[in-house]
This record gives C-alpha cells, structure tokens and sequence, in this order.
C-alpha cells in the first residue's frame, strides 16, 4: 500500500496512463499546428491551466461562501469570492453567481429563477444567430417553454428590432433574450430594454460570446440595462469551461443563487472556479484592453481581406470577434468549405446563415472567430495572411498545398504552450 499510494500522488499520467497521455500530446500538437477560427475557442493561460489541475477539485462543498454545508472549506471559500468580486468589479455588476458549470446551465438556471412551465419567451432564432439554450426543439428550453423567435431582416441581416417589437405585444413573453451564437454586430441593448418594458417583460442578455470584449471596454455594455446578464468564461473572456450570472437586483440574486444550488447544480466545480477567478483578474489588467482592441483589428482586417476577394460577408463586416462567410455565390455548402480548410490545417465551423433551412448538410455559411489568434498574437498582418489562404482555397485560386505550406509557416512562428508531461 505504501508503495501504492506513493505512486498514486506522485506519478504523472505519461507513467501511469499512455493512452491518455498520447491524447494530450497529440491535441497539443494540434493546437500548436493548426489555426484556430472557432469563434467559441480561445487558448487559456497558463495560470488558468494551473488553475484547472490543481487541489482544489478534491474538495467538495455545496451552497455558497460562508454558508457551507461541508466543513473545511475556508480556503476554497476565497477562491469563490474572488471570483465573484472580480465579476462584479469587471463588468460592474451589484451580484454574481460563478457556479454554473456551462453557459446552456446558467441560462436554465435564470429559467428556473424566472419562469414556470409554459410560460413565453422571445429570443433570437437558430438560424439568424440565436443559441441552442434559448427555445431550440430538442432543448429543455424548447421543450418546456412556449418560444417565440424574432429574427433579422432580409436585406441587412441585421436584428429587426421591430419584428421583436410587434411580436412582444402579441405574445406578451415573460422573458426576452439578446445575443447569441453567430451574430457579428453589436446589439441595441437599449432598444431591447424599452421593447421588454413595453411588453412587461424581464430581459436576458447572453453574453457569452462577446464578454470579453465588453470586460475589454471595446463592446458596449448590458449589465446596467438588462435584469440579467449570463455568459460563459469560456469564449473572449479566455477562462475556463463555465458559465457566470449577474443581475444587480438583491432580490432577483437570490432567486438567481437558489435556482443554481439547490435548484439545478450540487456540488461546486471548485478548481473551475478558481480558473475563473483567475481569468477574471487578467481580464482587468490593461493588457487585456489591448487583446480586445486587436481582436476587433483583426477581425475587420480578416473580414477586408475575404471582401476584397469577392467572398460574401453576412452584414459586410463585424463589431465583434466573428464574422459568416456567406457561400452561396460560390456554390459552396458549409461543409464542404469547413472540409476545405480543415485540409490546410485551418480549423472552422459549418453555421446557418440567416434563412437557411434547418438541415446542417444544407447550411451554407461558415463561422469565422479571431479570439485564439489573437491570444496567439497574430497581428492584423497575419489575419489578411489567413484571409488570403480562406479566399484562395474558396475561390479555388490557391493550391492546396501551398495553402498548407502558409499556414505551417504561420504556425511555426507563433507558438502556443506545449503539453506538461509531469
Ligand atoms: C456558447 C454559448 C452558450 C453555451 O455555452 P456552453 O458553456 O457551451 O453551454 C450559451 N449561450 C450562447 C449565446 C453561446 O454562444
């Protein structure tokens, strides 16, 4: 036993697990050797890494900070706090609850907080942008709800404020739900507040896409307009897998507090919530204002370099970290771009453009995200490079090999961590 339990704490997992080790070599690699455009990913830090591997997850303990239903937790508890003082200090919200374990559970949880089986809520369609977690059929929240969805306009592709308007009134939704997935402008989060309140309704905005870029102070704010506020720590934000609620309201938070534990949680992911407490406190040192400002250059030097060469961008740019490429000019399905780039070592997602049919194999857009470059430190240079290798594996103007050759070229000169081996 004694050699057993000496084993047990002090092997690294190239000892006592290959297969597994090999998996984390191999991922690393391709992290190192591929390019990274999922508008959802971006590389951690490493302090964020040592965050999420550390003690902590051997430590279980359930409600919050000072009222614990587990003894010996007085360590972890300034973990949590931290967490959520930084949470409110960075987005200048009055309360925050950083348990939820994904974005799609801190949405249901301010679900449970709010609403009751049947009730109506208006958010954004799949298609036009919208997320899963906000009345998708196959979602909870689809199944338990009666939804509504407003989308964009036919021309613009952008939000048609209106149509939330008229269908507010006619539905008369408990909850009204801004932001989503695939939607690269900003919203008018003051016209979703009047829209809210005209209709008696309470008004959610999902962040979880562009809460990096409002911690950075290069996206305007929702926290002051809407009574709640979600996102993930996962996307521009760089943290960890994770979701975060804030509302400035003490009544709301509390509601809010109980609907995470006991209501949809147990126990708490106490090292993810030190890797957010983590990434919370890099998001308000002034480099992280900077990494915000570039991921706006470089995804308008991205979206420049596919417009000038004759590639359709849906609303002909972005304020944000993404933009859709539009393939329908090019007779290009999302997949088969997706499997174009893949095979220069470029990694994407297929996506719905707006008024696209429900089938993902008839889906012709492709989502393109900055934020991983960007952390990576591609500058906007590197972006017109990216843009350049996209457009010519695109329009069929650029072997694939040579689309290769650049962006191992790219890779080579921009290293990102290698695996720790311990
Ligand atoms: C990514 C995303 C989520 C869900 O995040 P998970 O952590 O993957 O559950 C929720 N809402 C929106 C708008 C998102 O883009």
């Amino acid at each position: 036993m004694g050699s057993d339990s000496r084993r047990h704490f002090l092997a690294g997992i190239a000892a006592t697990d290959p297969a597994l080790a090999q998996v984390f070599e191999n991922e690393s690699r391709r992290q190192q050797n591929q390019i990274e455009l999922i508008a959802s990913e971006n590389l951690v830090s490493r302090a964020v890494l040592d965050a999420l591997g550390s003690h902590l997850t051997n430590k279980t303990v359930e409600g919050y900070p000072g009222k614990r239903f587990h003894g010996g937790a007085e360590f972890v508890d300034v973990a949590e706090r931290l967490a959520i003082e930084r949470t409110c200090e960075l987005f200048g919200s009055r309360f925050a609850n950083v348990q939820p374990h994904s974005g799609t559970q801190a949405n249901q949880a301010v679900f449970l907080a709010l609403l009751e089986p049947g009730d109506t809520i208006l958010s954004l369609s799949l298609s036009a942008g919208g997320h899963l977690s906000h009345g998708a059929p196959p979602n909870m929240s689809g199944k338990w709800f009666d939804v509504v969805h407003y989308g964009v306009h036919s021309e613009t592709c952008l939000i048609d404020y209106s149509q939330a308007e008229r269908l507010a009134a006619e539905c008369r939704p408990k909850l009204l739900i801004a932001g989503g997935s695939a939607y690269p402008r900003e919203i008018d989060f003051e016209r979703f507040r009047r829209i809210a309140d005209r209709a008696g309704a309470r008004m959610l905005v999902d962040m979880a896409h562009f809460a990096g870029l409002v911690a950075a102070g290069v996206h305007s704010s929702p926290v002051h307009l809407a009574d709640v506020v979600t996102c993930t720590t996962t996307k521009t934000l760089r943290g960890p897998r994770g979701g975060l609620i804030m509302s400035n309201d003490e009544a709301l938070a509390k509601r809010i507090d109980s609907a995470v534990f006991p209501g949809m949680q147990g126990s708490v992911h106490l090292s993810t919530v030190a890797a957010k407490a983590v990434c919370l406190g890099e998001a308000l040192t002034p480099s992280f204002r900077d990494y915000g400002r570039q991921v706006l250059a470089n995804a308008r030097a991205l979206a420049a370099e596919l417009v000038s060469n004759d590639l359709n961008v849906v609303t002909g740019g972005t304020d944000t970290h993404l933009l859709l490429l539009d393939l329908r000019s090019r007779d290009l399905t999302g997949i088969e771009a997706e499997n174009a780039l893949a095979a220069v070592d470029i990694t994407c997602n297929k996506n719905p453009i707006p008024f696209d049919p429900p089938a993902p194999s008839k889906w012709s857009g492709l989502r393109l995200g900055v934020s991983a470059g960007t952390t990576r430190a591609f500058g906007s240079q590197e972006f017109a490079e990216i843009g350049a290798v996209i457009a010519g594996r695109l329009t069929g103007t650029m072997k694939e090999e040579e689309g290769r050759k650049r962006v191992a070229a790219l890779c080579q000169r921009f290293p990102v961590y290698r695996h720790r081996l311990r």
